[in-house]
């Protein structure tokens, strides 16, 4: 028997995105959420990061269940990732699970994985873990909080919530079962940062429906409401008010078509018969009788919304009189790219409605009198802040700490990788270890090596040289003067720097011990390091230096 609890992040605390933690009680782990992040590193063909799960590689023996909170890419993206590795039982709720396994199934691994439906209020028993599902408002359907149970204490995750007592689709938050942990006793509450800086509470998804109204009331000409996939009570509302309004609605964008899919066969969306029509069919329809809904508010250039803004997308454009809902917030890192669609969009006579205009767009996140009914409900020991940026999670633990009376020493910042430990008692950071990311290109859901994006990084910044050397095989010298072609290097062009450089592989060559001559990859590490010096002291610059010896 082991005396104490351990909680490890391995992303989504201290960053946007990533969430993924594992839970450990002596000989077993559970890991919760497996989520894809959006990096910087985007420029360099990077789309996606997950979290480095060999991290856990020392526990492989260890991790038994993968246990899902809710279906939003940032805490389901990275599934097929893990699951690579470590082949283990996941649990999710139905529509989470509908979500997984279209993803599985793209990761041809849908019949290797053995995936539990739950139920809010189910309880499971994995070894010494007692989960209960609870359910939790978001912006997404078929969400959970989870409630813990180990031989140390009870963890409350919030996972993504809000405080919603009128959602669109499905049950409000369960606040009774949470209030029943409560009065039982929890241990801790890791607890979503990410509106932790907001004050007040956060609104219900029925705030937009007047917004919309009024904007159908308005419009004469087409609408198209470009939202997230996975709002799906916003979807929900759009549908909602065109039936009203008599409006067809026309869905595009392989996201979009795939959600609305899955939520209309697992009976999360009602969607009245007739309603829905084909982009042909909608090319029939008067203006004033279509909406579209789209993807694409986050100005992404693959997107629908910037195909209609920018050239066409299967011959429909943005025209004069059309009126254009963004109901969606801007993730951080997307605004120059929404900015330079918005400007697109009004080029060709369009009408922007976002978030600034109208209410057409709320969050799905806990604002801070959302973290005040949630903390209280619980009354968790420990506080940890999860989910954010680290400027979130110390706000959430200046709120808790000033708004809501805890101790600094009951409010716990943690950090990835860090291993929080609790014994009932006390909780320690009792080791930080560096846990990194991986990189990975969506086209062929390849893993993109660290190596390889530093040396995109470096060709971006420093340009790439290619010296080439003749030699002849007998006798180990120079055939033919070497040649030196650079690509993006700072100086290059003209003013005779290729023939300096030229010099310098010739100098380098000819200095060269015979027997170095000889073995082509010792000559061409001398070569890449004479030159590499060169430049560096002329220029500055650290291009890429890809040397080629031929032997004639
Ligand atoms: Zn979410």
């Amino acid at each position: 028997m082991s005396n104490v609890v351990e909680i490890i992040p391995l992303g989504g605390v201290g960053e946007f995105g990533m969430n993924c933690m594992a839970v450990r009680y002596a000989d077993e782990m559970i890991v919760v959420d497996a989520g894809m992040g959006f990096p910087e590193e985007s420029v360099y063909g990077v789309d996606v990061s997950v979290p480095d799960f060999d991290f856990l590689d020392e526990y492989k023996d260890d991790i038994t269940a993968i246990v899902l909170t809710h279906g939003h890419e940032d805490h389901l993206g990275a599934l097929p990732y893990i699951l690579k590795k470590f082949n283990v039982p996941v649990y999710a709720s139905h529509f989470t699970a509908g979500l997984a396994e279209s993803k599985l199934e793209e990761h041809n691994l849908l019949n290797d994985v053995l995936l539990h439906r739950v139920e809010p209020r189910d309880v499971v028993e994995i070894g010494s873990f007692r989960i209960e599902f609870i359910r939790v408002s978001h912006s997404l359907v078929d969400c959970f909080a989870l409630a813990i149970t180990t031989p140390i204490g009870t963890i409350i995750h919030t996972g993504d919530y809000k405080v919603d007592e009128t959602p669109v689709i499905g049950e409000p938050i369960d606040l009774r079962t949470l209030r029943r942990y409560g009065q039982e006793g929890v241990l801790a509450l890791t607890s979503d940062s990410t509106n932790a800086s907001v004050p007040g509470r956060t609104p219900s998804e029925r705030a937009v429906i007047p917004a919309f109204e009024e904007l159908f009331t308005q419009a004469e000409g087409r609408i198209i409401v470009a939202a997230f996939a996975s709002s799906i009570h916003r979807l929900q509302i759009v549908l909602d008010v065109a039936q009203q309004f008599d409006r067809r609605v026309c869905v595009l964008g392989r996201s979009m078509q795939k959600n609305v899919d899955i939520a209309d066969r697992l009976g999360y969306l009602d969607i009245p018969d007739g309603l829905l029509v084909s982009l042909n069919e909608s090319k029939t329809l008067p203006d004033n009788e279509i909406v579209y809904l789209v993807t694409g508010s986050q100005g992404e250039p693959r997107a629908v919304l910037s195909q209609l803004s920018t050239q066409s997308y299967k011959g429909l454009t943005i025209e004069d009189g059309d009126t254009v809902v963004l109901s969606a917030r801007i993730i951080p890192g997307n605004e120059r790219a929404i900015s330079r669609l918005v400007g697109e969009i009004y080029k060709r006579g369009g009408n922007i409605i976002d978030e600034k205009r109208r209410l057409i767009h709320v969050s799905g996140h806990a604002s801070q009198e959302d973290i005040r009914i949630m903390t209280e409900a619980v009354r968790p020991k420990f506080v940890i802040p999860v989910h954010g940026e680290y400027r979130m999670l110390y706000r959430h633990k200046e709120f808790v700490k000033n708004h809501l009376g805890y101790a600094e020493e009951n409010v716990i910042l943690i950090e990835n990788g860090d291993v929080l430990e609790l014994d009932g008692e006390r909780a320690t950071v009792t080791e930080k270890r560096e846990v990194g990311r991986t990189f990975i290109d969506d086209s062929g859901f390849e893993e993109i090596d660290r190596e390889t994006v530093r040396e995109r990084k470096q060709m971006a910044f420093d340009g790439v040289v290619t010296p080439v050397v003749t030699l002849s095989e007998e006798t180990g010298t120079l055939e033919a003067p070497p040649e030196v072609v650079a690509r993006g290097l700072i100086g290059a062009v003209g003013n005779g720097f290729i023939k300096d450089m030229e010099r310098v592989v010739t100098e380098a060559v000819e200095s060269a011990p015979a027997a170095e001559r000889r073995d082509t990859s010792l000559l061409k590490e001398r070569v890449r390091v004479h030159l590499k010096r060169y430049i560096q002291k002329q220029t500055g610059a650290r291009p890429i230096i890809v040397p080629v010896v031929v032997q004639v």
